[in-house]
């Protein structure tokens, strides 16, 4: 199977390629070049093109997509209901970015379309690293937090816990993420437990493009 990879950094990549692996249960190949963003709303700039190029120029299977949450909404399975769009919610927004370009795309390279795989890291992909070894890092954890107006835990903490510094350097964040996400080696259904909306979200599509394929 052959994937493209969006993200923010090397470190995501490693993390994230590893998950995808455990949940489709067998080895993915990276479509290069590996294609990067500096963030929202860079992501949701750069994703047309990119879906496009990788359509027509590419026999890649799918575009794996996660992005940090930051403060915005939480996705959560309110928004999974047909037709709903949260227009806060970068999950929903990258959903109807993918549903929009493909929409009139002729089919090219065997395929007709770049199958769609879009998570939410909530709120930041260092959540998903710590899952099975803090209990208190969770989606739900972080969405009443943001209900209440009082946050659970900061950015910066959640990165100090994974790294033991909120400045890690490139070799230290792959490591780490590596390392962290091993965890998860025999199934992933911790990280769909804890973080149901974004990582769920991740790992259903990557399920249907199993489905779609067979
Ligand atoms: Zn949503």
């Amino acid at each position: 199977m052959k994937l493209a990879l969006l993200s923010e950094s090397p470190a995501d990549e490693a993390g994230i390629h590893f998950l995808a692996e455990v949940v489709l249960g067998r080895k993915v190949q990276r479509v290069r070049p590996h294609l990067r963003a500096r963030g929202w709303p860079n992501v949701a700039q750069v994703l047309p093109p990119i879906i496009k190029h990788l359509h027509f120029n590419t026999d890649t299977d799918g575009l794996i997509v996660v992005v940090d949450c930051d403060d915005t909404v939480v996705h959560t399975e309110r928004h999974e209901a047909e037709g709903y769009f949260h227009p806060h919610c970068r999950l929903c927004q990258l959903r109807a970015i993918f549903r929009q370009t493909t929409k009139r795309l002729p089919a090219a390279n065997g395929r007709k379309r770049v199958m769609r795989c879009v998570g939410l890291a909530v709120p930041a992909i260092e959540a998903w690293y710590l899952c099975g070894r803090d209990d208190t890092v969770t989606e739900d954890a972080w969405r009443l937090g943001q209900e209440s107006g009082h946050l659970p835990y900061t950015r910066s903490e959640l990165k100090r816990r994974v790294y033991g510094t909120t400045r890690p350097s490139l070799k230290k964040s792959i490591e780490c993420a590596v390392k962290e996400v091993a965890r998860h080696r025999r199934d992933v259904r911790r990280l769909e437990t804890d973080f149901p909306g974004g990582f769920g979200a991740l790992a259903n599509d990557l399920r249907d493009w199993i489905s779609q394929k067979h």
